[in-house]
């Protein structure tokens, strides 16, 4: 391999190369372990375009990192440049509800800084998550049927695009901003989101635990009374296989209210979708006490996975029970039932690159080492008979199937046409397999 081109002075400085102390913090990814030869940590958005035009000109296969949380480990790469934008992570109120968030802070550190304020976005279900990675793609959480995906209220960005351009996405560039709301990454390193906040004071959280029988029945009952549901109810499903003893469905409930009245409301219903109600226990709490600051971790590698997903428009009766079927399959995948539907439905299907908005469920199996992922693929082939669409986040092995998958038809292609339009000598998606068409594969853009 040819050697890197020298480093501009300004960004000597922010280079973490192996044999530095924080090296073995910054190669990895959550589910990967990689070995770059150049890491680069910018401080602002000018240091990010210097890094750009610089990995742009060394014809390396270039990582971009916020959070490092990604499933499929592209956030960094072996033998090739890292863009971290880690320092970036200011949390600014610009007038309530409008907060400006750097893309490298974490969803735990947005929540802690918007709670004393009585706000939050809805983001994901996880502290240590990226803000960058999350809000160009989706962003699926504990508040998505009464607030929407994260994207629905991203109102502008400041982007640094493939030719190291510093350019600010809003609706005086409708296609762009269109991009950026499901397809960010297209058009470049986001730096920072504009994004509308939601007044929230605590909000309900309860834990429901139910039997589930195997024919599916009780599936099909939660995802009808999720349809119907008040928008301030969302859920989320662990389905766990206990062999012979059955299944268990094992329900978060987050209702977007502080009345406890309304919350037993909302709550207690759930309880009576299975065969026996197994547990119950509700509380009233700040929405950073689920999307925590305590969850703050290094990523290292420490979680390989394999992991996919589809999109459900509901559970009829033969959907309920192929996921009754996947959780029950010998690869033993872990399951998650993810509410979808409520105010992400508001939206029309060609207002942002999320083009999936009559959808009311997304289902999430993963497995884990020694199964290399032959068996996640025999568990939820059948699944896919009934699936309308994926969210590419979930995706640990993206392909081009499962990208026309998540961006159908004209979606992928509009997405497509911005993606080569910005980006022509493919800086950001060379190496990337998901992205290579055959002709690139010819001239020796994809690994
Ligand atoms: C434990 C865990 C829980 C999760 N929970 C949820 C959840 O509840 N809801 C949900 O929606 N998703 C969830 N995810 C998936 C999550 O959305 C993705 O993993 C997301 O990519 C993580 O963001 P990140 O910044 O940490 O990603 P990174 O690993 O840093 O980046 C992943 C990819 O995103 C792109 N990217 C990252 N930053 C930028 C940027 N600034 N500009 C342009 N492109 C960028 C790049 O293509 C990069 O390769 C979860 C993942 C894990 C591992």
């Amino acid at each position: 391999m040819m050697t890197l081109p020298v480093l501009p002075p300004e960004l000597e400085t922010r280079a973490v190369r192996a044999g530095h102390p924080e090296y073995p913090a910054l190669r990895s990814t959550y589910t990967t372990t990689r070995r770059p030869e150049l890491v680069l940590r910018p401080r602002d958005e000018h240091e990010v375009a210097a890094a750009v035009r610089y990995a742009a000109a060394s014809g390396r296969v270039l990582s971009v990192r916020s959070g490092g949380h990604g499933l499929a480990g592209t956030a960094s790469n072996d033998g090739g440049i890292v863009i971290d934008v880690g320092a970036l992570r200011e949390v600014t109120v610009i007038h309530t509800p409008l907060v400006r968030i750097g893309a490298g802070a974490r969803w735990g550190e947005v929540a802690a800084r918007l709670a004393p304020l009585g706000l939050a976005i809805s983001s994901g279900d996880h502290g240590n998550v990226g803000v960058g990675g999350l809000a160009v793609a989706g962003g699926v959480g504990w508040l998505t049927r009464s607030f929407g995906l994260t994207i629905d209220r991203v109102r502008a960005a400041a982007v640094v695009t493939a030719s190291g351009e510093i350019i600010r996405v809003d609706h005086t560039q409708p296609e762009l901003l269109w991009a950026l709301r499901g397809a960010g990454d297209a058009l470049g390193i986001v730096t920072s989101f504009d994004i509308d906040a939601m007044p929230l004071g605590d909000i309900g959280i309860a834990q429901v635990v139910v039997e589930a029988d195997a024919g599916g029945d009780t599936l099909r009952r939660w995802s009808e009374h999720l349809s119907q549901a008040p928008r301030e109810l969302t859920t989320n499903g662990l389905l766990f296989s206990q062999g012979a003893s059955g299944f268990v469905l094992q329900l978060t409930a987050v209702v977007a209210s502080d009345d406890q009245h309304e919350i037993r409301r909302l709550v207690q219903p759930l309880a009576q979708l299975g065969v026996r109600t197994l547990g119950l226990q509700a509380s009233v709490a700040p929405y950073s006490a689920l999307i925590s600051a305590d969850q703050l971790h290094s990523n290292v590698g420490q979680q390989p996975s394999n992991t996919t997903n589809a999109l459900f428009p509901t559970f009829d009766a033969p959907t309920a029970k192929a996921v009754m079927d996947l959780a029950a399959h010998p690869a033993s995948p872990f399951v998650q039932l993810r509410s979808l539907g409520g105010v992400v439905n508001d939206v029309p299907a060609d207002a942002t690159a999320w083009a999936h908005r009559h959808q009311q469920v997304l289902v999430v199996a993963s497995t884990f080492p020694p199964d290399g992922g032959r068996g996640l693929d025999a568990a939820f082939a059948p699944l896919q008979e009934y699936a309308d669409g994926a969210y590419r986040n979930f995706e640990s092995r993206p392909h081009r199937s499962s990208l026309e998958r998540a961006f159908p038809g004209t979606t992928g292609e509009r997405v497509s046409e911005i993606r080569e339009r910005l980006d022509p000598e493919g800086v950001f998606w060379r190496g990337r397999r998901e992205f290579t068409r055959p002709e690139d594969s010819a001239a020796g853009l994809a690994s």
